[in-house]
């Protein structure tokens, strides 16, 4: 068991995943992350061990065609829950930014007190605007509980939504009611990652600047070039690339005998 609140030595071998979890527990102690939040993020730390904590070629393809398809949209939304609000404040506060995408609080425990909370990580980190909290609500239909709440600004009316580590009901929910989705989920096999349309398996720490990098990359390539990579993408493909690399990393490991 790791404690909280001690430094945590640079050379230590585990000393980047030791300081994600410092973030995560600091974010649950100011509300802005659950203990749900945390078991979640257990699940993806033991996926990110097999990945080799390094994005995999699978997971640049997938940032790539998510840059190309947030370019060609008309009203992106970036959905922001509180894991999201304690791992990459900044990093999103920048996708947001180049992308034109606002950033929207999406919650699966919501509750007055965590909506304010992650809207102040994300001002703190520069936001200047913050969606889904105003009175004004729609709604997702054939989905219960608060997350049903949409912003009749933001996800309600958008085209392309961006919804790191989310959840398989509402990611069907989304598909249901026409939305192109972005995901990005560690885990290859979570019903996101297997109903998204673009599946980023890599952890978000390094996925949003992935994506903020390939943004700029094909900004100045134009409409031409950008609609040949969205169209280009296969997710169906990129999973199966994800998981064979997966395998072949845990055969390389085992010592050959695959
Ligand atoms: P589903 O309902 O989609 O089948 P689930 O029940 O595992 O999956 P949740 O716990 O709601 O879904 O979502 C959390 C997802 O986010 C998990 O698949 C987990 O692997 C992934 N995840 C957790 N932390 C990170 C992270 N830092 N970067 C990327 N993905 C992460």
């Amino acid at each position: 068991m790791m404690e909280t609140g001690f430094n945590i030595p640079d050379n230590h071998p585990r000393a980047a995943s030791m300081r994600i979890r410092e973030r995560l527990i600091e974010g649950e102690e100011r509300s802005v992350v659950t203990k749900a939040g945390l078991f979640a993020h257990g699940r993806g730390e033991a996926f990110d061990y097999l990945i080799g904590e390094a994005s995999m070629p699978a997971a640049l393809s997938a940032a790539r065609a998510a840059a190309a398809s947030l370019l060609l949209a008309s009203h992106p939304v970036i959905s922001v829950n509180g894991n999201v609000a304690a791992l990459v404040p900044e990093a999103a506060v920048e996708l947001s930014q180049l992308s034109g995408a606002p950033l929207e609080v999406n919650l699966f425990y919501r509750t007055r007190k965590r909506e304010l909370a992650v809207r102040d990580a994300l001002l703190t980190a520069g936001a200047t605007a913050v969606l889904g909290l105003g009175p004004k609500t729609a709604t997702i239909p054939e989905l219960f509980s608060e997350r049903r709440i949409v912003d009749p600004e933001g996800i309600y009316k958008a085209d392309v939504v961006v919804v790191p580590l989310e959840d398989g009901d509402r990611t069907e929910a989304l598909k249901r009611i026409g939305k192109f989705v972005i995901t990005i989920d560690l885990n290859p096999l979570s019903r996101t990652a297997q109903t998204a349309d673009i599946t980023i398996v890599d952890n978000i720490t390094r996925a949003i600047p992935n994506i903020v990098g390939a943004i700029r990359a094909l900004r100045p390539c134009g409409a031409g070039t950008q609609r040949s990579v969205a169209r280009g993408f296969d997710n169906r493909r990129n999973l199966s690339e994800a998981l064979i690399f997966i395998r072949d990393r845990l055969t390389a490991l085992a010592g050959g005998r695959g």
